[in-house]
């Protein structure tokens, strides 16, 4: 038997250890579980958050603290998945949910806030000069690419393996028999030379270019700024439409991350945190696009939506973005997951181990590998048993992230908070180090 054989038997037994632990330590979620089966396929509504053997249950959340049905408690890391950097129950978000609640949520009618909010969001995303808002990320993606389409009158969008856009736009591994069904051309993350090939026989049928500028569903995989300056010249030549989807890394700079790279889209979409930790997603971007949607011409693009401009988004998001996640706010827990991210990734290097966490600012995600990862094919070179294994380490002493690996921070936590993650990761590597060998 070779050594990589005995260490992989080593980690099997690992996981099977640690799986049973979290077992026995979570049983009422594990019965919520068996009743939740009964009214929803695998007990799940929402497929990012099914963890195997069985997905624990919250009861309750405060600040950058979550608490299990089985009475556990947590350092929450997740931030549900980047919307929520402001904490459980922010006292100041509490009361513009209260004030909203407290003038009638559903007018059918515009209400004094939503011009509010949009002027907030033109103001701080110097790109975004009109915007509309929606409900979700996936709806801004689906509205974005569907006007890229319409306005240049071309079929086809160029996306990225490992990009993920919403339920409808999944290009991870195989991809997604429920996909929209637009005509995709699928480039190579970070590879340009590649990209250009692949467009070239389609350069005047291409509509759109959809990219996050840092990948954040396949593990915080950043873009590489001259890729991002070769897709907006491309769109340039091509006179195709260059949409950033910046849902997850918005939070990255005061800006966003086309901010901190100085390389502007055509259109951005927005979700996540931006309303506030409430349903909450928009596109906007060059008035000259975007004005497509007034409907006040006589050609105007339909796009309506019950819940667009709801009560509880605009009130949440607008305190949200002017009062608590300022400027200086955003550069601040950047900052403090650069710090953070830098003391993880030195745990790794000293005890030479093939551990790394790739990410920008806030956003971190772990790969158990130490080659440079650029892009999905990178990232699976990962050893998925000893990332679950970690998983359950960590679940084990209270810190909350996906499985998955990723990790986001809201401004709830607290340097304290950083030290016993950093802790929780330094004894995961010295008690595992041996499988690693
Ligand atoms: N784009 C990106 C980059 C995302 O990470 C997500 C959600 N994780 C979406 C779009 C979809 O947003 P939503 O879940 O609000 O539909």
């Amino acid at each position: 038997m070779s050594a990589s054989q005995a260490a992989n038997i080593d980690i099997a037994a690992a996981l099977a250890e640690a799986e049973e632990l979290y077992r026995a330590r979570n049983l009422k979620s594990l019965v919520q579980h068996r009743a939740a089966c009964a009214a929803m396929p695998g007990g799940n509504t929402r497929s990012a958050i099914h963890v195997d053997p069985f997905p624990l249950t919250m009861a309750r959340g405060e600040g950058a603290r979550l608490w299990d049905i089985d009475g556990h408690e947590y350092i929450d890391f997740l931030s549900e998945f980047t919307a929520g950097i402001y904490g459980h129950s922010h006292p100041r978000i509490r009361k513009a949910i209260e004030q909203a609640l407290e003038g009638g949520l559903n007018f059918g009618a515009h209400n004094a806030i939503e011009a509010r909010f949009a002027a907030a969001v033109c103001a701080r995303f110097p790109s975004i000069e009109l915007v509309r808002f929606t409900n979700s990320g996936t709806e801004a993606n689906l509205m974005a690419v569907s006007a890229a389409r319409a306005i240049t009158g071309r079929p086809k969008v160029l996306v990225f393996a490992g990009g993920y856009h919403g339920g409808v736009f999944y290009f991870r591994g195989h991809g997604s028999p429920l996909n929209a069904p637009f005509e995709y051309l699928l480039g190579r993350y970070n590879d340009l030379a590649a990209v250009e090939a692949l467009v070239r026989p389609h350069r005047a049928e291409l509509a759109a270019v959809l990219v996050e500028p840092m990948q954040g569903t396949t593990g915080c995989i950043p873009a590489e700024r001259e890729f991002l300056a070769g897709l907006r010249a491309l769109a340039d030549e091509t006179g195709a439409l260059l949409i950033f989807d910046e849902v997850m890394t918005s939070r990255l700079a005061p800006g966003g991350l086309q901010d901190a790279h100085g390389i502007f889209p055509d259109l951005t979409t927005l979700g996540k945190y931006v309303g506030g930790g409430m349903s909450f997603g928009a596109f906007g971007g060059r008035a000259d696009l975007m004005e497509r949607f007034d409907p006040r011409r006589p050609d105007a693009f339909q796009h309506a939506g019950t819940f667009n401009n709801n009560a509880l988004t605009m009130n949440a998001g607008l305190v949200g973005l002017t009062e608590i996640y300022t400027p200086e706010r955003a550069r601040a827990l950047n900052a403090f997951g650069d710090r953070l991210r830098e003391r993880l990734n030195a745990i790794a290097r000293r005890r030479e181990f093939a551990m790394q966490f790739t990410g920008l600012g806030s956003m971190l995600a772990v790969h158990m590998t130490d080659r440079p990862i650029r892009s999905q094919e990178d990232a699976e070179r990962s050893n998925a048993a000893l990332r679950d294994l970690f998983y359950f380490d960590l679940i084990a002493c209270g810190i909350w992230f996906a499985k998955r690996g990723m990790f986001a921070l809201s401004i709830a936590l607290e340097e304290a908070d950083g030290e016993k993650l950093v802790d929780a990761v330094e004894e995961f590597a010295q008690t595992r180090a041996p499988l690693f060998s």
